[in-house]
């Protein structure tokens, strides 16, 4: 398997007002066209810049529709071809990480990766041939090492990672959204943005301090010149990262600094990931470390083609962060990926699409012609049949029917303006081809009204009113974005969302395939096979030559990009390694000069490699004191509850298994899974006590029902023991009791009767208690001891 070096870029924003205000000089300067990054040190101006070199640098005036074209469209066109793409924005906060993910609509050059991906690949779908896509699309966010689903019912809820051993990591219960085109791709991205933002706003937060992770899973069925079919699965990840800068930096406590702790464990848990991954003498990958690092597992030194985009700003105040940033980068080109196409993929939901649909068409076409079965399923998606023929629509699809035409019309609106602008064509041409394209179909729905309006007058002639209701006035509603949860452990299809159940169709289906019965109901099979066939997209731009040709335009552009870039660095290397070649000269003279130039070169990178390792030396001081600083808080955090737990301990009873907290220790274990502790259950341990000879006999029936049962527990020993005691022996407890008793049970009687004491004092100026209360008085059970009875007695005792 080839492998691939993970693909790094450099994007530098302008200054922002900020910084002009204050008067930042910029530090950055950049050689585009050698991807050539410098950073001057604003401390130390007679230093030779830091000089790194990446596979793209782009500077204050290019545009991300640049940095799309040069690097993203390739890799993102792998995706479309079945390889797994990861594209990954790192930097400190205001960095641009956010503007080159998402972007902004005007200009729109601006416009971000994530939905100029989402044009690229429904193109790349819609021109491809004898091909068919699924493409459904997630949002999640990894905030506090808490994963959410930021498209799901309740963007709240903390989801779980988990491993399966074909699929590899995934989260549980993540909702997937089947997408049909670029609208819905972008509905979906700003619902998951605001619910990322207001979340924030909720918690009175910002969402830079989470990592955001889009992803398109796409699944791919061609049938090849042998009519042979193939499937096919990618992924692409669109990962928006927290600001990386460093928590001492920031200023933070509190909750904040815990915050900043999580999200730095999480980069610097990226950050060790790239260094062990370069590090050839590394064994152990430290994907696990956290979240982010296990999700992002495969696009690191696995089975994806991944670009990083290293955002910066020019001013020299960040200089710290932007060196940072930049070495990060620098370490994570030296990556070798090896991604390789994922054919037949277990779990491919579109296999049992495409199988379902066979089987529902088989059922059908039991029972119409051929050509009536054709009709009914929408042109361009009815690629296994002939041409389409006159329709026998139902009432209800109709609707559905519109919905769609109009949908694809907006959609083929949308790509021929796009197209047409980029390419800066004619606007006649335009109109002309936008209004051919209106009168098509306008054709296409006045052909499909006049169809309803015959079927309408055929049924009235044909059948009863009762047998034109049909079923299936939920099959619009439910292809619009089906959910299904992205767990393995769940079959898909019980996941489908659908309106119309999967289950009920498929059970017909069964029923009919052994030929044992007909199908149940004939409109409802219909309905499922539209709506199976609605979730699949593919070959509806095949015969666009335009397109086609502007698709191969770009992918040569980013051919030609590349080979420029590589032979600019061939010829800078070349030009630093002419100390290698023997040179002839014609004199002294010369030769002198030609080595005193190369000397004062050499010095040059000599001084370079020398504040190199000082700088080096710096930031790893830097990173000591932040390490220290968080072993010594995590110290005074472990002590606290270290103390908290002497304290407590010895309120724990002694029958309780917490009461040897040593032995909880020993006993839990740390599970990876979770990433929490299992620690025992409490359970108190009843043990068995000696016999206590000394106490007073109790009554013959209690004796022998202990002693049928065989044992007794310590404590029901003790409180019999109470109960059993004659009541002579409690003094104080008589002295409330007889009062209280007396005082309720028999209201008549004269309070000469009971003993002096506060509780007689104030029953003398109570009013006769009512019988409610009375009741709930003679339901208490009896106080154990004198302390806790006289308690209760006066806050009883003060509402009668
Ligand atoms: P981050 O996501 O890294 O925290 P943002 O993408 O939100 O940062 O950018 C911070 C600000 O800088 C935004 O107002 C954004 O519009 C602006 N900005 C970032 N990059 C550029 C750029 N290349 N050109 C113009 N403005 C930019
Ligand atoms: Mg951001």
């Amino acid at each position: 398997m080839a492998s691939e070096a993970v693909k790094v870029i450099v994007r530098c924003r302008p200054m922002n007002e900020r910084e002009k205000a204050l008067g930042c000089k910029a530090v950055v300067s950049m050689e585009s066209a050698r991807g050539q990054c410098f950073l001057q040190n604003p401390a130390a101006g007679s230093e030779p810049p830091k000089q790194f070199t990446f596979d793209g640098a782009y500077y204050q005036e290019h545009n991300t529709e640049q940095i799309y074209n040069e690097i993203a469209y390739p890799l993102v066109e792998g995706v479309t071809e079945g390889y797994n793409g990861t594209i990954f924005a790192y930097g400190q906060t205001g960095s641009g990480k956010s503007f080159t993910m998402q972007g902004i609509v005007d200009p729109s050059t601006q416009k971000g990766i994530i939905p100029r991906a989402f044009e690229h690949i429904f193109e790349s779908i819609q021109c491809a041939e004898n091909a068919k896509f699924l493409v459904r699309a997630s949002y999640l966010e990894i905030y506090n090492e808490d994963i959410r689903d930021l498209l799901g019912a309740d963007t709240k809820q903390k989801l779980e990672l988990k491993e399966h051993p074909e699929k590899g990591v995934y989260v549980k219960g993540l909702s997937l959204h089947t997408v049909h085109s670029v609208v819905q791709c972008e509905r979906i991205m700003e619902t998951g943005w605001r619910n990322r933002a207001v979340g924030y706003t909720l918690m009175n937060k910002d969402s830079s301090r989470s990592h955001s992770i889009f992803t398109v899973n796409m699944e791919i069925y061609t049938v090849d010149e042998r009519g042979q079919d193939h499937l096919r699965a990618a992924k692409l990840n669109l990962v928006d990262l927290a600001g990386s800068e460093r928590q001492s930096k920031t200023g933070a406590t509190g909750e904040r600094l815990k915050e900043a702790t999580k999200i730095n464990l999480s980069l610097s848990a990226l950050g060790n990931v790239i260094s062990a991954l370069v590090d050839g003498r590394c064994k152990h990958i430290p994907y696990r470390d956290s979240k982010l690092t296990r999700l992002l597992q495969d696009s690191l030194g696995g089975n994806t083609k991944t670009l990083m985009v290293a955002c910066l700003s020019p001013a020299d105040n960040n200089y710290d962060e932007s060196l940072s940033t930049l070495r990060y980068a620098n370490r994570a080109k030296n990556i070798k990926n090896k991604p390789c196409i994922n054919e037949d993929p277990k779990d491919a939901l579109l296999r049992e699409y495409q199988e379902e649909i066979k089987k529902l068409k088989a059922i059908l076409a039991e029972q119409m012609s051929a050509n009536n079965l054709s009709g009914l399923l929408p042109a361009e998606t009815a690629h296994l049949e002939a041409k389409p023929a006159p329709l026998l629509k139902p009432h209800l699809d109709l609707e559905a029917e519109k919905q769609l035409i109009r949908e694809e019309y907006e959609e083929r609106l949308a790509l021929l303006k796009a197209s047409y602008e980029a390419e800066q064509a004619s606007r006649a041409r335009l109109e002309e081809d936008i209004s051919s394209l209106r009168n098509h179909y306008d054709l296409k729905l006045s052909a499909l009204e006049e169809n309803l309006r015959k079927e309408a007058a055929a049924v009235r002639t044909e059948t009863t009113p009762d047998e034109t209701a049909l079923p299936g006035a939920t099959v619009t509603a439910a292809d619009e974005e089906p959910t299904s949860a992205q767990d393995p452990a769940v079959p898909q299809t019980l996941q489908d969302a659908g309106g119309v159940s999967r289950g009920s169709a498929g059970a017909e289906v069964a029923v009919t395939a052994e030929g044992t019965s007909v199908p149940a109901d004939q409109q409802q099979v219909l309905a499922r096979l539209q709506m199976l066939e609605r979730q699949v997209v593919g070959g509806e731009q095949a015969k666009n030559k335009d397109l086609k040709e502007k698709q191969k335009r770009r992918k040569k552009y980013a051919d030609e990009r590349r080979m420029q870039l590589v032979a600019a660095l061939q010829q800078s290397n070349e030009d630093s390694g002419d100390w290698v070649l023997l040179n002839v000269y014609d004199s002294i003279q010369e030769e002198v000069r030609a080595k005193s130039k190369l000397l004062e070169k050499m010095q040059k990178k000599l001084r370079a490699a020398e504040t190199e390792i000082k700088d080096l030396q710096s930031e790893f001081e830097l990173e000591k004191i932040d390490y220290l600083g968080t072993i010594r808080r995590l110290e005074r955090d472990l002590m606290l509850f270290q103390q908290l737990l002497d304290q407590v301990q010895s309120l724990v009873r002694r029958d309780c298994n917490y009461s040897n907290l040593e032995k909880i220790k020993r006993e839990s274990v740390w599970d990876e899974e979770t990433g929490c502790w299992k620690i025992p259950e409490p359970v108190v341990q009843k043990t068995r006590l000696p016999a206590v000879p000394a106490l007073p006999q109790p009554k013959p029936a209690q004796k022998s029902s202990s002693a049928e049962s065989g044992e007794l527990a310590p404590e029901e020993d003790r409180y019999k023991l109470v109960l059993n005691r004659s009541d002579s022996e409690t003094i104080a407890s008589n002295y409330f009791r007889s009062t209280r008793a007396s005082r309720i049970l028999h209201p008549d009687a004269t309070p000469s009767r009971a003993p002096p004491g506060p509780e007689g004092a104030l029953g003398t100026a109570m009013p006769r208690p009512r019988p409610f209360r009375l009741q709930a008085l003679a339901l208490a059970p009896p106080p154990a001891t004198t302390k806790r009875r006289k308690g209760k007695a006066g806050s009883n005792s003060r509402p009668l």
